[in-house]
C-alpha cells in the first residue's frame, strides 16, 4: 500500500501531527494508499522553502536556463508516461484510452508551451521627451510575483495542475501546491520529476490534505504568499478570496460552469450529436467545460434526443484498461451521492428520463465503485435546480427552441459564463452567437478543442482573470516600469 508524502524543498516528508487520510480507488472502491494530511507546520515550511528559493539561485537565474529545465521536466514526464499515466487512471478511474491522450500529454506539455512563450514574448518601450530638450526611454521589466500557491481540483488532477505550475516556473515564481485531496498521485510523482531533472529545491512544493481547516485554508490564508491560483467550485473560490483579500493578494480563479450546448436545425446532424454527447459525458461529465443544458431548434428536437440516447447507451462502463469502455466511475461515492440526489431531483420534478437516471448493473468486483448511468432528461422548467446548478456528472436536459435569440437567451440565463459550444452551418448565426453568449470561450461547430496559446477562464461566476498563452504572463509576472532621462 502507498503512503503518499508532502514535498518540501526537495525532500518527500510526513506530517508532523502523523495524521492521514484514505486514497480509493473509485473503480472497485479499492484502498491505493494514506496521504499525509498537512497542516500549519507543512504549510509554513513549504512557504518558507519557496521564498528561499527566490532569494536563491532560482530568483537569480537566467530564462534561457530556466527554460532549459522546464523542457527537461516535459521529456521526464513523458520518459515516465506509464507510471504518471498508472497514477493517474488509479486516482480517477477513467479511462486508459481519456487519460493517455489528454491528461498525461497535455501535462507534460504544459512546461513546454509556457517555456516558449516566456522565451518569446517581448516587453514594451515608449520614448518621450521632455520639455527641457531631453529625452525620456521607458521600458517595462517582467518580474516574477514570487510564492504562488496553487490549489487544484481532482477532475484533470495533472492536467490543471501543471496549467498553473508550468506558467508560474516559466515565469521565474516558486510554488506550493495543494492537490485535491481525492487525487494526490500525480502531484506527488512530479516532485521526483523536479529532483530529477535539477530544479533547485523549494521551487516546487506539494502539500496534502484538505480544503477548509486544512492545508487548504492554511495556504490560502498564508501571508507570506504572493498571489493565488485555484480551480475548482465557484462557493471555494469565494472563500479562497476571501483569504487573499487580507493582505490583497491577487487571485486567477477557474471555477463552476452551467454550459449551454446549442444545436440548430441547420447543424451538420451527426457532427452535432457526436459533439453533445463528448461534451454531456465524457470523463463522467466531470469536466468544467461540459454541457449539461442543450437546446435545440424544434424541427430536430426528437430526432437529436433519440441519436444522443444511442449515444449514451452505447458508453459501456468498465475497467478503465479494456477496450470497450467508454465510461469510468464518477471520483468518489460522496461526489456520486451528490449526482444521484440531482436524479432523484429530475424524476421528482416530473421529468421525462430518456435515458440511465440511476447505477449501471456491476459485476461483484466492481460493485463498490462509484458509477452512475449517462442521463438525459427533457421536459423541465428551466427554473428547475437540474438546469439551474452545476452537477457535474454524465447527464444533460435537453430543451426545445424556435428562434436564434431565444437560444442565446435561454444560454445566457444562468450566474455562470464559462463555454458553450454552437452548432450550425450558417456562417453569419455563427458569429452572431458566439458574441451573444456571454461566456469566456465559445465553440462552433466543435467542443473542447485548445489551443493552449488562447485565452482561457470564464466569465460571471465562472471565474476571473485568464490564462493561457501570453494572457497566463500578466498573473505569473508583474511588469516593472523603468523610466530613464538622458540628455
Ligand atoms: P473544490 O472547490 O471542492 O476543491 C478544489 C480544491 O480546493 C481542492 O484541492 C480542495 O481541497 C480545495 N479547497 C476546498 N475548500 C477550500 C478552502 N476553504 N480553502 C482553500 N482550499 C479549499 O472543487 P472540486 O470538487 O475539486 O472540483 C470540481 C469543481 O471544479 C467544479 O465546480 C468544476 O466546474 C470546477 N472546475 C473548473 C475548471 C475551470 O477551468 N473553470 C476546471 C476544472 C474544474
Amino acid at each position: 500500500m502507498k503512503k503518499f508524502l508532502h514535498f518540501i524543498n526537495g525532500e518527500f516528508v510526513a506530517s508532523a501531527s502523523g495524521k492521514t487520510f484514505e486514497d480509493r480507488n473509485p473503480v472497485d472502491g479499492s484502498l491505493i494508499g494514506t496521504v499525509c494530511e498537512g497542516g500549519r507546520p507543512e504549510v509554513d515550511a513549504a512557504v518558507a522553502a519557496a521564498r528561499a528559493a527566490m532569494k536563491g539561485p532560482w530568483g537569480q537565474m537566467p530564462i534561457t536556463q530556466r527554460v532549459e529545465l522546464l523542457y527537461k521536466v516535459a521529456d521526464e514526464i513523458n520518459r515516465r508516461f506509464d507510471d504518471f499515466l498508472a497514477a493517474e487512471v488509479a486516482d480517477t478511474g477513467k479511462p486508459v484510452s481519456l487519460a493517455s491522450h489528454i491528461d498525461i500529454p497535455r501535462g507534460a506539455a504544459n512546461f513546454k508551451i509556457f517555456a516558449d512563450v516566456i522565451k518569446n514574448v517581448p516587453t514594451e518601450t515608449f520614448q518621450m521627451s521632455t520639455p527641457d530638450g531631453g529625452a525620456v526611454l521607458n521600458y517595462a521589466l517582467r518580474k516574477p510575483r514570487g510564492v504562488v500557491a496553487v490549489v487544484c481540483p481532482w477532475n484533470l488532477p495533472l492536467l490543471l495542475m501543471t496549467w498553473k505550475v508550468g506558467p508560474a516556473l516559466a515565469c521565474g515564481n516558486a510554488v506550493v501546491v495543494k492537490p485535491s485531496e481525492e487525487t494526490p498521485a500525480t502531484a506527488t510523482l512530479l516532485g521526483e520529476v523536479m529532483n530529477a531533472v535539477g530544479i533547485p529545491k523549494g521551487v516546487y512544493n506539494v502539500v496534502h490534505g484538505l480544503g477548509p481547516d486544512s492545508a487548504g485554508e492554511f495556504l490560502t490564508a498564508h501571508p507570506d504568499i504572493d498571489a493565488i491560483t485555484f480551480t475548482g467550485e465557484t462557493r471555494t473560490g469565494e472563500a479562497i478570496m476571501g483569504a487573499a483579500s487580507r493582505g490583497l493578494r491577487p487571485v486567477s480563479f477557474e471555477l463552476g460552469g452551467k454550459n449551454a450546448g446549442i444545436v440548430f436545425a441547420d447543424a451538420d446532424f451527426d457532427a452535432a450529436v457526436e459533439g453533445i454527447s463528448r461534451a454531456a459525458f465524457a470523463n463522467c461529465g466531470q469536466v468544467c467545460l461540459g454541457t449539461e443544458r442543450v437546446y435545440v431548434e424544434r424541427p430536430i428536437f426528437d430526432r437529436f434526443v433519440a441519436a444522443l440516447k444511442d449515444k449514451a447507451e452505447a458508453l459501456k462502463p468498465g475497467l478503465p484498461g479494456e477496450k470497450a469502455t467508454g465510461i469510468g466511475p464518477l471520483i468518489s461515492q460522496e461526489h456520486r451521492r451528490k449526482v444521484l440526489g440531482y436524479y432523484a431531483k429530475a424524476k421528482d420534478e416530473g421529468a421525462t428520463v430518456v435515458t440511465g437516471g440511476g447505477v449501471p448493473e456491476m459485476p461483484h468486483a466492481l460493485q463498490a465503485g462509484s458509477w452512475v448511468q449517462p442521463t438525459i432528461w427533457t421536459g423541465l422548467p428551466e427554473t428547475s435546480p437540474v438546469i439551474r446548478e452545476e452537477i457535474f456528472g454524465p447527464c444533460c436536459h435537453i430543451a426545445p427552441f424556435d428562434r436564434e435569440e431565444e437560444a442565446v437567451a435561454l444560454a445566457n440565463d444562468t450566474p455562470y459564463g464559462l463555454c458553450t459550444t454552437v452548432w450550425t452551418g450558417n456562417l453569419g448565426r455563427a458569429h452572431r452567437v458566439a458574441a451573444g453568449i456571454d461566456v469566456g470561450i465559445a465553440w462552433i461547430n466543435s467542443w473542447f478543442l485548445r489551443d493552449l496559446r488562447t485565452p482561457f477562464g470564464g466569465s460571471k461566476q465562472s471565474g476571473i482573470g485568464r490564462e493561457g498563452g501570453v494572457h497566463s504572463l500578466e498573473f505569473y509576472t508583474e511588469l516593472r516600469n523603468v523610466c530613464i532621462k538622458y540628455a
